[in-house]
């Protein structure tokens, strides 16, 4: 099962901002969502910590507003 879980699409360039002088910040796109909550965008202390997540902490989403702005 978990070797055909979809796996987020990470782009640094595309998702991830700064989050001030230090941390980053995860703005998923639409269609996906972090897995232990119905959230879109997340915050992380490094960058090593973030990619860690978006492979493990990221599936597809579905909810009104994903939806919405396919
Ligand atoms: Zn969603």
């Amino acid at each position: 099962m978990p070797s055909t879980k979809a796996r987020y699409p990470l782009d640094i360039a595309r998702d991830v901002d700064p989050d001030g002088a230090e941390g980053f910040i995860l703005n998923l796109i639409f269609g996906w969502r972090f897995v232990d909550d119905l959230v879109h965008v997340r915050g992380y202390d490094t960058l090593a910590e973030l990619r860690k997540s978006a492979r493990f902490d990221v599936i597809r989403c579905s909810c009104v507003s994903c939806l919405e702005r396919k």
